[in-house]
């Protein structure tokens, strides 16, 4: 009894130390994902010194994943033909999609980089008629990458408010209800200044009677916010149009609150899509 008392006990520890194992293995596997994460983040940028002309390998990389970007808003209805553009930072280069070439016939020849004053470095393409607007954030926000879009909802919500009635929580991925800026022609140094003035303290904004432009550190993150932001002005447009209601809203406080949330939800997981549950 007491022999096969003490096997149990033995068996006992050595299950614990397994589980202590498969514990320890499985917070590593995490960490390296984080850290997998963390070199991606910095891969295409962060190791390029600004004085140098980024790497082949580094814009081509930058390349592939910005026309993926591109193909994913297609895909994913947010984008119509031609009607979007994408950027992402590559050192102090940017890489950004061409001017009416529809993004499932972008191919690694068709790269094109400009520095951060319009200058085209590397290409033949003409930008993105948006090219302003991308510099703008480029140069005066934390931006490493931006997605434009004219997705429906967002588009149909630039023109009936002058800011998004915060319907949703989500709002604070973006730092707050999204602002519309005021409208100036496509293309314009002037809807430049508006969507900059509409961004501050923001990483997402409307067009009036235009569209939607979000920002992020990949690619990824601005991704995912414009994804998120269409779909907010989803819910508040089903909601709104509901007769004889009005949607009920977050306050202020509600709102710097989940901001407050998500902010330890970004530091804790470390997760890169930024979006809390
Ligand atoms: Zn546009």
């Amino acid at each position: 009894m007491t022999h096969r008392g003490g096997r149990r006990q033995d068996e006992g520890s050595r299950g614990e130390g397994r589980r202590d194992e498969v514990r320890r293995d499985e917070g590593a596997r995490d960490e390296g994902r984080r850290d997998e994460v963390r070199q991606e983040r910095r891969r295409l940028a962060d190791d390029v010194s600004p004085d140098e002309t980024p790497p082949d390998d580094a814009l081509a990389a930058g390349w592939a994943a910005l026309v993926e970007t591109a193909r994913r808003t297609v895909r994913d209805g947010l984008v119509v033909g031609t009607s979007g553009n994408v950027s992402v930072r590559v050192g102090e280069l940017v890489l950004v999609t061409p001017t009416g070439v529809p993004c499932d016939r972008l191919g690694a020849d068709d790269l094109l980089a400009v520095d951060l004053g319009g200058r085209r470095v590397r290409g033949t393409l003409a930008p993105t008629s948006e090219l302003p607007l991308h510099l703008a954030l480029h140069r005066h926000t934390p931006a490493r990458a931006v997605v434009h879009t004219h997705a429906v909802h967002a588009t149909a919500v630039s023109t009936l408010v002058a800011e998004l009635p915060p319907v949703h929580y989500l709002a604070a991925v973006l730092g707050g209800p999204p602002r519309v800026a005021r409208y100036a022609r496509y293309g314009s140094p002037e809807l430049a200044r508006n969507v900059l003035a509409a961004l501050a303290g923001r990483t997402g904004c409307l067009l009036a009677n235009h569209g939607a432009v979000t920002y992020g550190d990949t690619l990824d993150q601005a991704y995912d916010r414009t994804a998120q932001l269409e779909w907010m002005c989803r819910v508040w447009l089903a909601a709104a149009s509901v007769p004889g209601r009005a949607p009920a809203l977050l306050t202020p406080d509600q709102l710097a609150e989940a901001a407050d949330a998500y902010q330890d939800y970004g530091q804790d997981n470390g997760r890169d899509s930024g979006r809390p549950e």
